[in-house]
C-alpha cells in the first residue's frame, strides 16, 4: 500500500507539474507575440504614412449623412482599398424614398476559422452647409477633422490591420466581411429597410467587431444602450384662466408636466435607464412642421393642448418593456381634474446591446492581444458612456465589441481631433486581434 500511495502522489505530481507547465506555455503564448504577429505589427509600421493620406483624404471629402454624393465617394474611396486586399466589393442600395446613400460592402469567403464582421459607417453628423473644417495636425499628435475621429478614423484602422494580414497571407482561406454604412448617425427610416441587409449579413458571421471611437485604450464596448423615442399628448378642458383649478380643471400644460415629473420620480434610479424630454410644448394650436414646431395660445387661455417629445435609453428589451409599461401606467392614472393623456412609443429604434458572457469574452480577448502588445489591459467600458450603434442591430444575433476604433475627444462637435500617436498602436492591436479571432 505505501508503495502505491508513493507513486500516486508521484504521479499526482508529475501530473501537477504537467498542468502548471501547460499553463505557462499557454500564458506565455498569449502574453507576447509570436513571430506571425510580430510580422504583422511591422507592416503596420511599414505603411503607416500611406494609411495617415488616406485618412486625410478620407477626412476632406464632406459626408455628411444628406450628402449623398459625398459618402458614395467615401465609400468609393475605401472600396478600393479593400478590393486590393482581394476582397468582393458590393454597394448596397436603398428605395429612393429613404433618401440615403446606400452602405459600402466587402467581403471574403474561406473555409477556415471563425467568421468576422467588422463595421465602420461613412457618414458623419458635418453636412456641407456647416463650416468646414479639413484636416490639419495641431501638434505633433493631435490632428482635428470632420470624422476624424467618428469615424473614418476607425474605418481606416479596419484598412490598415486588414492590409497588414494581407501581406502576410493570414487572409487566405478566411472568412471577413466588411460593412460601411452610409447613414449611422441617422439612419435611413424605417430602421427595418436601412438595417435589413445588414442584419442578414451579419447573423452568417461568428463574431462582430464595431470601429467606433475607443475612450482611451482601456476600455472597450460589451454593451451599448439602445434608444427610441415616445411622444405625450395631453388634452384639456378650455376655459378662462381665472377659474383655473376650479370649475374649469387644470389644463393640459399642469397635466404634462405633472405625467413628466411623475416619470423623473418614479423611473430615474433605474440603472441604466433615460429619457430625456426634448421637446415640451402647449397651448391652443399645436402644430408640427418636420421638426419644427408652432404653437399658438395666451395668457388668459387654460391650454387644451400639450405636447412631450422625448428619447428612450434602455439596456435590454425587457426594460424598455418595464419603462413602457410604468409610464403608460403613469400617463393614464390620476390625471389631473379636467385632462386626460396618452403615450406613444415608437416601434423599431435601435435595440440595445447587452453585456452577455460572449461580448465580455471578446473583451478579455481583445485584453490578451493588448496585454502582449505591451500596452496593459483591457476591461468593458460603462455602457452610460456612449449612444446607440450599428452593431446593437445584430447583437441579438452573435457575439458583439464596439470601441475598437480612434482615440479621440468631440465627436459631433465642430473641432473634433483624434490622437494620431495612438494610431500605429491601435492598428496593430486591431490587426493581431482579427488575425487570432479569425484563426479559432
Ligand atoms: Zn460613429
Amino acid at each position: 500500500m505505501p508503495v502505491l500511495l508513493f507513486t500516486y502522489l508521484r504521479n499526482m505530481k508529475a501530473f501537477a507539474l504537467t498542468v502548471t507547465l501547460f499553463l505557462a506555455v499557454v500564458l506565455l503564448h498569449a502574453q507576447s507575440l509570436n513571430n506571425i504577429e510580430q510580422k504583422i505589427s511591422k507592416q503596420i509600421d511599414a505603411d503607416l504614412s500611406k494609411h495617415l493620406e488616406l485618412l486625410k483624404n478620407a477626412v476632406n471629402i464632406n459626408s455628411g449623412t444628406n450628402n449623398i454624393a459625398g459618402v458614395k465617394a467615401v465609400g468609393q474611396l475605401f472600396g478600393e482599398e479593400l478590393k486590393a486586399l482581394g476582397f468582393t466589393v458590393e454597394w448596397v442600395e436603398l428605395p429612393d424614398s429613404l433618401k440615403r446613400a446606400g452602405h459600402l460592402v466587402a467581403s471574403r469567403k474561406g473555409t477556415k476559422g471563425k467568421k468576422l464582421f467588422l463595421i465602420g459607417h461613412l457618414d458623419t453628423v458635418f453636412e456641407p452647409e456647416m463650416v468646414p473644417n479639413p484636416f490639419q495636425m495641431l501638434n505633433d499628435s493631435t490632428a482635428t477633422g470632420q470624422g476624424v475621429n467618428d469615424m473614418k478614423g476607425g474605418d481606416v484602422i479596419i484598412i490598415a490591420a486588414l492590409k497588414a494580414l494581407f501581406k502576410e497571407g493570414l487572409l487566405d482561406d478566411r472568412s471577413i466581411t466588411v460593412y460601411m454604412t452610409g447613414d449611422e448617425e441617422n439612419a435611413g427610416k424605417p430602421n427595418s429597410v436601412s438595417r435589413a441587409d445588414f442584419i442578414q449579413r451579419g447573423k452568417l458571421h461568428d463574431y462582430a467587431l464595431a470601429f467606433e471611437g475607443a475612450n482611451g485604450m482601456h476600455t472597450a464596448a460589451s454593451a451599448r444602450r439602445g434608444s427610441s423615442s415616445w411622444k405625450l399628448l395631453v388634452s384639456a378642458k378650455q376655459g378662462h384662466s381665472s377659474q383655473v383649478f376650479g370649475s374649469n380643471g387644470y389644463g393640459a400644460i399642469y397635466e404634462a408636466a405633472r405625467i413628466i415629473d411623475q416619470f423623473r420620480l418614479q423611473l430615474s434610479k433605474e440603472k441604466y435607464l433615460t429619457f430625456n424630454p426634448g421637446i415640451f410644448i402647449g397651448g391652443t394650436d399645436l402644430d408640427s412642421l418636420k421638426q419644427k414646431w408652432q404653437v399658438a395660445g395666451k395668457t388668459n387661455i387654460i391650454a387644451p393642448h400639450a405636447m412631450v417629445n422625448g428619447d428612450l435609453r434602455y439596456i435590454s428589451a425587457d426594460q424598455k418593456k418595464k419603462a413602457w409599461e410604468k409610464m403608460r401606467k403613469i400617463v393614464t392614472s390620476n390625471n389631473l381634474p379636467g385632462s386626460s393623456a396618452t403615450i406613444i412609443f415608437a416601434e423599431g429604434g435601435i435595440p440595445a446591446m447587452f453585456p452577455t458572457k460572449g461580448n465580455e469574452t471578446l473583451v478579455k480577448k481583445l485584453s490578451e492581444v493588448s496585454k502582449a502588445l505591451g500596452y496593459g489591459e483591457v476591461k468593458p467600458g460603462d455602457p452610460m458612456s456612449r449612444g446607440a450603434g450599428d452593431i446593437s442591430y445584430i447583437a441579438e444575433y452573435l457575439d458583439c465589441i464596439d470601441g475598437l476604433g480612434a482615440w479621440g475627444a468631440g465627436e459631433h462637435a465642430p473641432g473634433e481631433t483624434t490622437n494620431i500617436k495612438a494610431y500605429p498602436l491601435l492598428a496593430k492591436r486591431a490587426a493581431i486581434y482579427i488575425y487570432r479571432l479569425s484563426h479559432e
